[in-house]
């Protein structure tokens, strides 16, 4: 009976147990081998991923002074502009922060082109300054040449394929010199509906800056010549307080209107026509002349320079001083 009772075990070992664990033990070996091919699958897109990196991303530079488009990587290109925009001797946060700013501003462009064969031009007043290596270095003196260029090198590099983003897509990312304290919506400064990231933001520390504050003396003749070149029936009756005068400030306390004997110009267009740092100006009258007291330097939209530096000083990173200037942003991988 006993063995009749051990056939009938070994039975059911050889024709159930072992057939099952020999089924579970090939399953397994599959989901490693899928796993492992899956890891594979993984490891090679990374692969491909570090290639596209190093690959990099090119873009079409036109050189505005010879007409010639370059062809030429992302990466480099913003040597050369981190370089131009933004004094090496500033913080290593700030410039990572211009760098990704720089970046963000180029992707920005490629997207949305100004020019007709290629992608940005090398010029501040129209898309973004650019400087040779070559020219840069020999700006700096001798001594400082190699250090200055590895800080901007390093600033791109460690921020390397970073955006700002909102809604996923790069952001139309401005920036200036110095806000003088506050920054400005772009609304008050060429009008159009604005953008949901560029507010009105408050930075400390941008009085010690000599961007901050500079100051115009006009006497009768020059303002009214500087006027004429857009209001040729421009006149002012300088003996009558009236005849000069601010109506109106911005949200952010820039000139928004100005009384400038029979017009009114906005702070914008009277910077422009006198050629202020920025519309944020005082007036003063003396007896033959006129004098504009100006604070801040550039339009004041985005990020500030000088306050990305101020903010890097009080121990700020890259990230923070982002968002600081750009509301509700994401920082983002290009590649991602
Ligand atoms: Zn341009």
């Amino acid at each position: 009976m006993k063995k009749i009772f051990m056939y009938i075990l070994c039975l059911i070992t050889v024709c159930f147990i072992l057939p099952a664990i020999f089924t579970n033990a090939s399953k397994q070996t599959a989901a490693i081998q899928k796993e492992e091919t899956n890891n594979n699958a993984t490891s090679e897109n990374i692969v491909e991923t570090s290639e596209e990196k190093t690959e990099d991303i090119k873009i079409k530079l036109l050189h505005t002074n010879t007409g010639e488009v370059e062809e030429i990587n992302l990466e480099t290109y913003l040597y050369n502009v981190v370089s131009a925009e933004m004094p090496a001797t500033f913080e290593k946060e700030a410039l990572k922060a211009q760098a990704m700013v720089a970046r963000t501003y180029t992707m920005y462009k490629v997207n949305h082109k100004k020019h007709d064969n290629s992608d940005i031009c090398d010029s501040s007043s129209c898309c973004q300054a650019w400087i040779s290596k070559e020219d840069r270095l020999a700006r700096w003196e001798e001594g400082k040449r190699e250090e200055n260029w590895n800080k901007i090198v390093q600033a791109v590099d460690e921020t390397r394929g970073k955006i700002i983003t909102y809604d996923n897509q790069p952001i139309n990312a401005f920036f200036h010199s110095n806000s003088g304290g506050k920054t400005e919506v772009p609304i008050n400064v060429w009008g159009g509906s604005g953008y949901p990231y560029l507010q009105i933001v408050e930075t400390s520390g941008e009085e010690a800056y000599t961007q901050y504050a500079s100051e115009m003396t006009f006497t009768h003749d020059e303002l009214i010549n500087k006027i004429k070149t857009k209001y040729q029936d421009i006149q002012i009756d300088f003996s009558n307080d009236e005849q000069i005068k601010i109506l109106e400030y911005t949200e952010s306390g820039r000139v928004k209107t100005v009384k400038l004997g029979n017009h009114n110009l906005s702070g914008v267009e009277t910077r422009t026509l006198l050629g202020l740092k920025s519309a944020n100006f005082e007036i003063s009258k003396q007896e033959d002349k006129i004098t504009f007291y100006v604070k801040g330097y550039g339009h004041g939209v985005g990020m500030s320079q000088t306050g990305a530096d101020s903010l890097a000083k009080q121990g700020k990173k890259a990230e923070e001083i982002i968002n600081h200037f750009y509301a509700n942003v994401e920082i983002q991988d290009i590649h991602a």
